[in-house]
This record gives structure tokens, C-alpha cells and sequence, in this order.
């Protein structure tokens, strides 16, 4: 598209969001506090860390280049520096497991939305170390995953077609769109994020691209409509978390009022904006069957992680399909019986509650550079 700093201005949704009672002007009234107590939870231990298996191996198509530029690598956390009892290794098994994929040690339980990472395998990271931002990962292997998420729209094989073509389709049901706008609006917000922290070759310097986030984004209105709506989905399972979030120990490393405060504020934030009607979904005939092929699909998105060729750009994408999976089991499987179990019964891991709230964090960064940007369009406009 031509670049047209006015798509930057203009871009406020407005009104109601489908599928939910909650409205985009709710969203911005809030936002910013969401981001600020957010931006504080995830730095502490209990939400940094997390062990991912980095190295299954793509099994779905054979590898192409991998990227070696010094931006997609990653660092791993000593063992020695995660608490004890946060190491998924004592834990020795991954509990509850129903299921085994024809993959090798790839499974997942009923209930799951996402392939569980293997505890016996896999690195630790320390999330609020490694920015999601641009890596220099471009080209065929990028894109072809990018249309194997797309495809997975498992509700219509034809939904290759232009997003527009899907959502004005007479017959797509209202889970063909959540799920499309759950991956659309992930991949606009890693888009958010690789133009808002972007490596300008020419100066070495890290700065936000106007241009890049006009091409990508501003130019097409339903994306960020869709950073939106994955925000409201993934607010609603915190609020319907709730008390149960009470039951995790973050004190290790931590203070412990302090985080009480950001929780609390997260929760209050999520009990006014996560509106997401969870109930409209699944309700038809062939309910069930819907919902299982939707996890079987979501399932796939997961796996479709391994297959990214850029370290750092697989890490936040196993994090936020995780997050998204987790809100998506929150919404979906979860009843208020195993909601009031302790974490000890292993309703969620602690894996699951890390990645949901990295998630709405990346978002919630989203949300906050969209100002960003509109502010970057408005200096541009009055300097010509
Ligand atoms: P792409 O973003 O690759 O998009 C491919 C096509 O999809 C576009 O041509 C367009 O038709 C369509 N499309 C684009 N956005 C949307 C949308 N929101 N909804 C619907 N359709 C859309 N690169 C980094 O620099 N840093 C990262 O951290 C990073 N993380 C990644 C994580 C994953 C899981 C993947 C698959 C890729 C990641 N990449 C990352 C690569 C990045 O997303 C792009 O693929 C790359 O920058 C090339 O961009 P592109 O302009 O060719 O279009």
C-alpha cells in the first residue's frame, strides 16, 4: 500500500467488538494502566521464567535456512539460577497426560489447546531479557508459516482467501472468526512489535518505523481491531482465573505486596474490559465436534512454532500461542470445580499462567505503541 500517515492518525476503532459485551473505547480507557501494572508482573521471577524445548525440529515440512544473524539468537538461563521448585525437571513428568502424538515427545491432555513442551527437555529463559522486535527473519520461510497458520482455519479449507473475502462470507460461523482473528490479530501484534523496536541498517540505531508499521498494519484497519480482540479474550481469562491466580506463590525473589497491588490491578482491569462472551461459542449442534476440531487446529498453530527458523522469533511465538491456548482452555475446558483447585492439582501448570500473562503483556505493548506511532504520524504531518 502507498504510505499515508493520515491510515495512522485515523486508526481508532470504535464501537462494539463482536463476540463480546465490551466496546474498543473500554479497552483505551484502560489500557495504559494495564500496561504499566503489567509491564511490573512480568519481571518478576515467578512470570520471567520459562523452560521451552527449542530444538524439536519442524514436522511438517523439512527446514529452510535458518536465520543466523546475531539478532535472532538467544540466551539461555543457568538451571542453577531458576528457584527449585519452579524447575520442571523435579516436577519429573508432565501429570494428567491423555494423549501421545505419532510425534516424537509431543502430548497433550484433553483439555489442552496447545502440545505440552516436554519437561525433560528444553532450556530455561528469562523472558524479560529477550525483546520481541525486528530480527532480520524475512522471506519464503517466514511467509510459508505464516500461511500454514492461515490454512489451519479449519473450519473452511478455501480460507486462503483475503481476510475480507472470510469475515463477509455469509456462512462463516462465529468460531471460523474468533479463530481467524485470534492468529490475525497475533500476527499483528508481533508486526506491532518488530516496526516499534526496528533496526535502522543505515545508523545501527534501534527505533520505531513509521513506514514499516503503516505497510503492515495501519493500512488494513480489522488488525488492529484484532490486537483488540485477542486482548479482550485473553482479559477474560484472567478475570475468570481469578481467585484461583491467589493460589501461586510469587513470592521467591519478590515482594510480596507489591505484586498483590499489580494482580489486583490486572484483575480489576480484567473484570471491566475482558468481556469476551464465551458462551456464544460452542452452543450449536455440532458443538463438540466444533470444539475439537478448533483444538485440534489451535494444536497444530502450536506445533507450526517449531517450525520457525529464527530463535528468538520461535521463543515469543511458542509464548504467545501458549498464552493464547491457556486463555483459550480457561475459556473452554475449564469448570469453576477445577478453578478452585490448587495449583497443586495441576489444573494449569505454572508454564500456562507465565505464558498468559506475557501474552497480555505483548498486547497490552501493542495496544501502548499504536500511540506511538500516531504520535510519530502527527510530527511527521506538522514537519512537512
Ligand atoms: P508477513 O508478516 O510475513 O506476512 C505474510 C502475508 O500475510 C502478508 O503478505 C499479508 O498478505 C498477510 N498478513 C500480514 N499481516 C497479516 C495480519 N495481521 N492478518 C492477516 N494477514 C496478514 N520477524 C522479526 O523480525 N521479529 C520477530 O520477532 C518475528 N517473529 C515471528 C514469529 C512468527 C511465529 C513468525 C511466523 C514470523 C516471525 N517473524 C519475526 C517474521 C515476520 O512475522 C514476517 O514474516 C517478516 O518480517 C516478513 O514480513 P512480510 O512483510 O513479508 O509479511
Amino acid at each position: 500500500p502507498v504510505l499515508d500517515v493520515t491510515q495512522c492518525q485515523n486508526l481508532q476503532p470504535r464501537g462494539p467488538i463482536e463476540a463480546t459485551s465490551c466496546d474498543y473505547e473500554t479497552v483505551d480507557y484502560v489500557k495504559n494502566a494495564l500496561y504499566e501494572s503489567l509491564k511490573g508482573l512480568v519481571k518478576i521471577p515467578f512470570f520471567r521464567y520459562i523452560q521451552m524445548d527449542m530444538y524439536r525440529g519442524c514436522p511438517f515440512w523439512e527446514e529452510s535456512a535458518m536465520c543466523t544473524e546475531p539478532t535472532c539468537s538467544l540466551d539461555t538461563v543457568d538451571e542453577q539460577e531458576i528457584p527449585d521448585r519452579w524447575r520442571m525437571k523435579t516436577l519429573s513428568k508432565v501429570d494428567h497426560v491423555t494423549n501421545y502424538d505419532k510425534l516424537a515427545g509431543c502430548y497433550y491432555r484433553d483439555s489442552d489447546f496447545c502440545y505440552l513442551e516436554d519437561p525433560k527437555v528444553g532450556d530455561y529463559f528469562d523472558l524479560s531479557q529477550i525483546p520481541e522486535r525486528y530480527t532480520g527473519y524475512t522471506g519464503e520461510g517466514a511467509r510459508q508459516i505464516w500461511r500454514s497458520i492461515y490454512e489451519e482455519n479449519c473450519f473452511s479449507p478455501s480460507s486462503l482467501q483475503s481476510s475480507s473475502d472470510l469475515l463477509n462470507e455469509a456462512q462463516t460461523c462465529l468460531e471460523e472468526r474468533v479463530y481467524y482473528k485470534v492468529i490475525s490479530g497475533l500476527h499483528a501484534s508481533i508486526s506491532t512489535h518488530i516496526c516499534l523496536d526496528y533496526l535502522n541498517h543505515t545508523t545501527g540505531e534501534w527505533t520505531p518505523n513509521l513506514n514499516c508499521y503503516i505497510t503492515r498494519v495501519a493500512s488494513y484497519p480489522e488488525r488492529l481491531e484484532y490486537i483488540y480482540f485477542n486482548t479482550v479474550l485473553l482479559l477474560r481469562a484472567v478475570a475468570r482465573l481469578g481467585p484461583h491466580l491467589f493460589l501461586y506463590d510469587y513470592a521467591e525473589g519478590a515482594d510480596s505486596a507489591a505484586v498483590a497491588l499489580r494482580l489486583n490491578n490486572v484483575l480489576g482491569i480484567a473484570h471491566e474490559a475482558g468481556k469476551f462472551d464465551e458462551k456464544a461459542l460452542f452452543g450449536g449442534i455440532n458443538a463438540q465436534a466444533l470444539k475439537e476440531e478448533f483444538k485440534h487446529h489451535f494444536r497444530n498453530v502450536t506445533r507450526i512454532m517449531d517450525c520457525v527458523d529464527c530463535d528468538q522469533c520461535r521463543l515469543w511465538g511458542k509464548v504467545q500461542t501458549m498464552g493464547l491456548a491457556t486463555a483459550l482452555k480457561v475459556l473452554f475446558e475449564l469448570d469453576e470445580t477445577s478453578l478452585s483447585r490448587s495449583p497443586d492439582a495441576n489444573p494449569l501448570q505454572r508454564s500456562e499462567i507465565v505464558a498468559l500473562f506475557n501474552t497480555l503483556h505483548r498486547f497490552s505493548e501493542s495496544l501502548h505503541a499504536v500511540d506511538i506511532f500516531r504520535r510519530l504520524a502527527r510530527q511527521n504531518d506538522a514537519s512537512e
